[in-house]
């Protein structure tokens, strides 16, 4: 692909995939914001003379640790632990935890990577983390999880801190394992650190609009996209992927906004809805009974149609928002969106569109919305909570979502006007990436060689 590496960024990037061998997700997010970087760094040569990208790009702590439990029938399990504290110019390490089968270093290495920037993004004062487990909650009872919850949780407890590292969800972590890790922090610490962790239960100290956060902002994000081009989303066909939490919400907000989303989707296929999601059937499956979208289909009647195993991105669509996993959204998906017709393509999940995907999208004209600033809802509102929580206050939903409306306007603006004023206009990715960049180095300079 065409890239924008200045021979000083390549090198950069050569040694950064020699110290960190095996890592290729890690490699992949790295390179992506360096590509479009050279522009600032010519604007700016303060940053090279400081090293800030050499310092950027090793985190500055990595904890692995064995997470041993029992599973219900007595045999023992052993699991894999990651928190990678990546940046904290700005703010206490903020990122979710991903419990998933596929979790490694250099998967958690990529999400706090991107998650330095996505937080800069925000406005507030968040640094960047993130961390996770090889453990896979799916088909384990309460019981394991909260073992699980427990085991990790006494490992973990001693990095945490609400003005130190501050975890929440991400895909494998929801409310149920948050309120397990939170109960089993209290009892170590013997503190009521409400600040300690966001997506609490809304009795104990979590944010209305959290749970929602992630999924509305970025059909906010991309409702600012199209305005841009004069459109709107009311009456728009939508395909989403996933159907997890960030793609419920999705779902919700797109619908509220007039849009018709025809589909959801996990590992085993997709479902694709003629009349549209049934968002209460999807709720009922997915957050009570946790159950797969197969069940979804064949509950659902006549109007929906299951495939296994195909491709989400064959049902032609004006607006795609990938909302599973990364490298979801591969080039020959892009050229399949683009052939459609498709308008705008925005990431719910992080990362979840391939270098060479995004490449085609751009080239076409279609508006890309990336992760680290489409999907900035969701850490922006654990924000709000953690501001919530230090006033030892509890806003309306009305409010915060109110706030998070704002911020993603923000983001949209921010983004927009930093691509024209570096000559890359309408480029969402080059946006983000030096607006965050700059907010995180500034800081950086400011505090010394740190
Ligand atoms: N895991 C989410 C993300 O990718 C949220 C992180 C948080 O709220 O700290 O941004």
């Amino acid at each position: 692909t065409q890239s924008g590496l200045t021979a000083e960024l390549a090198s950069l990037h050569a040694e950064l995939v020699r110290r960190n061998p095996g890592e290729a997700e890690f490699h992949q997010a790295a390179l992506e914001v360096l590509e479009t970087l050279a522009p600032v760094l010519t604007a700016r040569p303060e940053f090279a003379d400081a090293k800030v990208l050499e310092r950027l790009v090793e985190p500055e702590r990595q904890i692995m640790f064995r997470v041993p439990w029992q599973d219900d029938s007595g045999k023992i399990r052993v699991n894999r632990g990651f928190r990678v504290e990546f940046n904290s110019a700005l703010g206490p390490y903020k990122g979710g935890l991903r419990f998933h089968a596929s979790v490694n270093l250099g998967i958690v290495k990529f999400l706090g990577f991107e998650q330095i920037f996505k937080n800069a993004l925000t406005g507030l004062n968040i640094g960047g983390g993130k961390g996770g487990s090889d453990f896979d909650p799916h088909g384990r009872s309460d019981a394991e999880v909260m073992r699980f919850c427990q085991s990790f949780m006494t490992e973990l407890h001693r990095h945490l801190g609400e003005h130190t590292d501050v975890p929440a969800g991400d895909i494998g972590v929801g409310g149920r394992e948050i309120g397990y890790l939170f109960g089993q922090y209290r009892r170590i610490t013997n503190r009521w650190e409400a600040g300690v962790l966001t997506g609490k239960g809304l009795a104990w100290g979590g944010s209305k609009a959290r749970t929602e956060a992630t999924g509305y902002g970025n059909v906010l994000f991309t409702e600012e996209m199209l305005k841009q081009r004069g459109e709107e989303l009311d009456g728009q066909q939508v395909v989403v992927s996933g159907s997890g939490n960030v793609a419920i919400y999705t779902i919700e907000k797109a619908q509220a906004l007039g849009a018709n989303v025809l589909t959801v989707s996990d590992s085993g296929g997709y479902v694709v809805d003629e009349k549209g999601i049934d968002l209460a059937l999807l709720k009922q499956i997915k957050e009570v009974e946790r159950g797969r979208v197969g069940d979804y289909a064949q509950r659902r009647g006549s109007s929906a149609k299951y495939v296994a195993g195909g491709s989400v991105w064959d049902v032609a669509c004006d607006v795609a928002l990938p909302s599973a996993t990364q490298n979801e959204l591969d080039a020959d998906a892009a050229r399949i969106l683009v052939r459609n017709g498709v308008k705008a393509v925005s990431e719910g999940a992080n990362m979840p569109t391939t270098p060479e995907a995004v490449a085609l999208l751009k080239e076409a004209g279609v508006a890309f919305g990336p992760g680290k600033a489409a999907n900035a809802g969701g850490v922006a509102t654990s924000a709000l909570e953690m501001r919530q929580n230090s006033a030892r206050e509890a806003w309306s939903f009305e409010r915060a979502e109110g706030e998070l409306a704002a911020i993603m306007r923000g983001i949209h603006d921010t983004c927009h006007q930093t691509a024209e004023r570096f000559g890359r206009p309408g480029d969402y990715v080059a946006g983000a990436n030096i607006a965050g960049f700059e907010r995180v180095a500034d800081a950086m300079l400011d505090q010394g060689l740190i």
